[in-house]
């Protein structure tokens, strides 16, 4: 490591709030599924800024659409119409299937977004303020207070208790769990399609038919997060598309803008017109042109690069090559995931695996302390593949 990066990583840490423990590298610029240090190092990246950077880094037609709206305008306010919202949310609708948009800035705000929708959909229809909401165990949803509050792993939560209350937490893919928790004062329930932080773990077709017939039952709305799991990472536009079945309201952020601060929460149309109404909700920057600009360009060139059809063409391979490592090495347990978003399940932590990585120019990411996550730009090829496998069977080696 140079001087000057030892020098910034030791002034970042004077002057950054320490609520990250960081790798010890100061990166400078992205191309393609490439990550460069200011030293000059080379990095394979297989997180994409933890499964945003979805296109690659560095797309000259992106860039270029977003300096395009940064010479005409970046912000104006919610109280004005502007052309960039209006396209994106139209291109968000179609591959969604959903029927109403409300952009946001991040992941933790749009999960905000849906759960004020969901108790305003309850008190619009009993006018009372106890209803429930039921989350699972095992989830994340993100850091600000409601978020957290349905976000199923105490350590994140215990320090800043009080949360908004009224939540409980199930076991996903156990639909009797569900049904001990539901009442008649649960409004919605909230999950990821596939489990992200918490260890990759999608949810069961079965398990998922099964909630939305219960929720269809008893007009209880179904959240689906699909912050980390939607925009083609499974190999579907968004993961529940695979089963068949519709969530009432969806959340979507990180690869949404592919690097703009970003997100959205997305309604049925009963839900859009029985919930939150003028005054109910805002926001200064969401859905602002600049980032509406990103939006409308990232869904156009998920088109126009066929993005889906390469994660379902890539996976597999991927699959196969993660799927010898576990039966290589005693220490890997399990992979599990589903499309572009994969975890090696170890019987050990994983950290210094992921330092070694490093060391040798591949970027990965945990989830939880014994998982290794998977989580590459969408346009990555089997020879990335076999490049990733390479190093890190090398790292394996020296454990
Ligand atoms: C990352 C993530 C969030 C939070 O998004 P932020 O943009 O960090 O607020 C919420 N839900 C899931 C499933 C996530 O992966």
């Amino acid at each position: 490591m140079s001087e000057k990066m030892k020098e910034y990583i030791e002034e970042a840490e004077k002057d950054l709030l320490h609520t990250y423990n960081r790798y010890q590298v100061v990166l400078d610029h992205g191309d393609g599924v490439h990550l460069y240090d200011i030293d000059g190092k080379e990095y394979l990246d297989f997180v994409s800024g933890i499964a945003v950077f979805a296109l690659g880094y560095n797309n000259k037609e992106y860039n270029d659409a977003l300096k395009a709206q940064i010479d005409k305008v970046i912000h104006t306010s919610n109280y004005y119409y502007n052309v960039p919202a209006v396209d994106a949310a139209r291109k968000l609708k179609k591959v969604s299937g959903m029927d109403r948009v409300f952009f946001t800035n991040s992941g933790a705000e749009a999960v905000e977004g849906a759960l004020k929708a969901a108790r305003k959909y309850a008190f619009l229809k009993d006018g009372k303020n106890d209803h429930e909401i039921i989350a699972m165990e095992h989830s994340f949803h993100g850091r600000t207070f409601g978020a957290l509050s349905v976000t199923g792993n105490p350590k994140y939560r215990e320090a800043f208790e009080p949360m908004i209350g009224h939540v409980r937490f199930a076991k996903m893919n156990d639909f009797e769990s569900i049904l001990e928790n539901v009442n008649d004062k649960t409004c919605a329930i909230i999950m990821e399609t596939v489990q992200g932080e918490g260890g990759i773990f999608p949810a069961q077709e079965d398990f998922l038919k099964k909630v939305r017939a219960l929720c269809d039952e008893k007009d209880i709305l179904l959240i689906l997060d699909e912050i980390q799991c939607g925009m083609g990472r499974t190999g579907y536009m968004f993961a529940w598309q695979k089963y068949g079945i519709k969530p009432d309201i969806m959340t979507c952020a990180k690869a949404l803008g592919c690097g703009v601060p970003v997100g959205a929460f997305l309604l049925n149309e009963k839900v859009g017109q029985n919930s939150l109404k003028a005054g109910d909700h805002g926001t200064t920057y969401g859905g602002n042109p600049l980032a509406c600009a990103a939006i409308s360009k990232v869904l156009d060139l998920f088109e126009q690069y066929n993005i889906i059809d390469n994660v379902n063409s890539v996976a597999p391979y991927l699959e196969k090559r993660l799927d010898e490592l576990v039966n290589k090495y005693d220490f890997i347990t399990t992979r599990r995931g589903a499309g572009l978003m994969q975890g090696l399940v170890f019987d050990r932590p994983v950290a210094d695996i992921i330092v070694k990585a490093m060391d040798k120019g591949l970027i990965l990411i945990n989830a939880g302390a014994q998982i290794i996550r998977f989580v590459p730009p969408l346009v990555i090829t089997k020879e990335n593949v076999d490049q990733m496998i390479d190093i890190l069977d090398a790292c394996l080696q020296e454990v």
